[in-house]
């Protein structure tokens, strides 16, 4: 079963009173919840040693979600190079929401991941643009969010691999707001809502998201790449390629 770590911030949960009332657990239970009849779950937050994240969870971890917001220059460098090996070496990794100025999602992608926003709390359509595709499964073609914060482009991230939503706003605005990507064998989905004021993560529709980009993020069975200098191929046995 596919080993899931649900990462959090879970600083508004505990220090504003009416985003406690959204999710009095944190949200990182809220995204567990909908994740668990599926999943082997578990949870990491900022405020434990290494942030929850050691050498040890990372091994033992297939697929990785992030959420943060208040607090990404508080996430150490050696805990972000470290999720960063794991990705290179195939782990999953879910970015949701404002995690796309998260030092991971960042140092991954390259660029600023920075956006237009307005937390107006006015409805989000997020259409599906490629049917097709598996984080696609099971969903209608278009998902209404009631109330949401706008998150609009330009959204400077390299032209994702796989682009899977795109979001439009009551302001005009649009986002691209599901976006796969490809960092050495490990795989990248961001997902663009959840902002804590409101209740999305509780929503059936947005779980069914969470769940299809878990696993399409899962690590897949492909051989592991060989670097250096190598003997020709034609040399090379069937069992001992490279
Ligand atoms: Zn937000």
């Amino acid at each position: 079963m596919t080993r899931v770590t649900v990462w959090n911030e879970y600083r508004h949960e505990r220090n504003q009173a009416e985003i406690q009332q959204v999710y009095p657990h944190g949200i990182h239970m809220a995204i567990k919840e909908g994740l668990d009849p599926y999943f082997d779950v578990r949870t990491a937050t900022l405020d434990e040693p290494e942030h929850g994240l050691s050498e040890d969870v990372l091994a033992r971890t297939d697929v990785l979600t992030w959420w943060g917001h208040l607090a990404h220059e508080e996430v150490a460098d050696d805990v972000v190079d470290r999720v960063q090996r794991r990705v290179l070496e195939g782990m999953g990794l879910v970015v949701l929401h404002s995690g796309h100025m998260s030092k991971i999602f960042r140092r991954l992608m390259g660029t600023t991941c920075d956006l237009k926003w307005r937390e107006d709390g006015l409805p989000e359509r997020i259409w599906v643009v490629n049917p097709g595709h598996p984080v696609a499964d099971d969903l209608p073609l278009w998902i209404d969010l009631p109330q949401e914060e706008m998150y609009g482009e330009v959204f400077d991230i390299p032209d994702p691999e796989e682009l899977v939503f795109i979001s439009w706003f009551a302001g005009g605005e649009v986002f691209r707001s599901g976006a796969g990507f490809y960092r050495g064998r490990g795989r990248i989905f961001y997902f663009r809502p959840g902002h804590e004021a409101f209740p999305t993560y509780y929503r059936s529709e947005i779980r069914t998201v969470l769940r299809n980009a878990v696993r399409w993020a899962a690590p897949g069975s492909g051989p592991a790449p060989k670097f250096g200098w190598s003997a020709p191929i034609a040399s090379a046995s069937a069992d001992s390629q490279g």
